[in-house]
């Protein structure tokens, strides 16, 4: 499986930073890893014309191809552009846009349809981790936004602590490798051979400075990045770590 760097600039950026990120193109065109910047939708556009050897996502889709859903953007409509990765469930929209676990489903089935991947996002408050709840909210996020229908298309999950997006803080590793080993247990148990080829992502937090700490833990097969992933000289350190993974 191959690995995954992947930006999401949430409603962070401009033009500018979009040009200044293109030379990403020449500091790893010939990266081992996929690397994927999420910009906000109006910059998608522009986006797939600077990039070539990266990939462009979007942050969000809505579950439906198309309809009275003003302000929403479909898969489709993404898929017609080019776009090949959307983040669905990303704890912001989780809380700030009140999705549930079957709306992110709905996105997830959605994106496939369209022929692309969603990277799934699931994770814990801080409350729940200590109230010890992380590994039943995690269960309960995978058993209402995973269906054995996403099995006909790539998928990938991100674990994102809420606590640890745009905090500063990191989990332990210890922490991080629990739920990374049961999600790659629940893969398996579920998604059987599938459960080989979907990587798991850790995000909340990722900078070159734990990048290297992060990427050495089992079953964790790259990172969403939220703040460094704007930076050029920031997000290519985390990709050169996982490259050196
Ligand atoms: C995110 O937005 O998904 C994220 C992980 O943000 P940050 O890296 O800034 O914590």
């Amino acid at each position: 499986m191959k690995k995954l760097a992947a930006g999401n600039w949430k409603m962070n950026g401009s033009l500018e930073v979009l040009a200044e990120l293109a030379k990403l193109e020449i500091r790893h065109k010939e990266s081992t890893v996929n690397v994927l910047i999420c910009p906000p939708a109006i910059y998608i556009q522009t986006a797939l014309s600077l990039f070539s050897s990266i990939s462009i996502g979007a942050q969000d889709c809505h579950m439906y191809q198309s309809g009275a859903y003003t302000g929403n953007i479909s898969a489709e409509m993404l898929a017609d552009l080019g776009v090949n990765y959307v983040l669905v469930g990303h704890s912001e929209r989780r809380i700030d846009h009140t999705e549930t676990d079957s709306m992110v489903l709905q996105k997830a089935l959605a994106a496939q349809t369209a022929g692309i991947k969603p990277i799934i996002c699931i994770g814990e408050t801080l409350n729940q981790r200590e109230s010890g709840q992380t590994l039943n909210v995690i269960e309960k996020q995978m058993n209402g936004s995973l269906h054995k229908d996403l099995t006909s298309y790539p998928f990938v999950i991100a674990y994102e602590p809420v606590w640890a997006i745009g905090t500063g803080h990191v989990p332990s590793s210890q922490q991080i490798a629990e739920v990374h080993n049961f999600c790659r247990n629940y893969l398996e148990h579920n998604f059987h051979e599938i459960a080989a080829n979907t990587p798991l992502l850790y995000g909340g937090s990722v900078k070159g400075s734990n990048a290297k700490k992060i990427f050495a833990i089992p079953n964790v097969d790259g990172a969403l990045v939220g703040a460094a992933s704007l930076k050029v000289d920031d997000f290519s350190s985390i990709i050169e770590a996982l490259e050196k993974s």
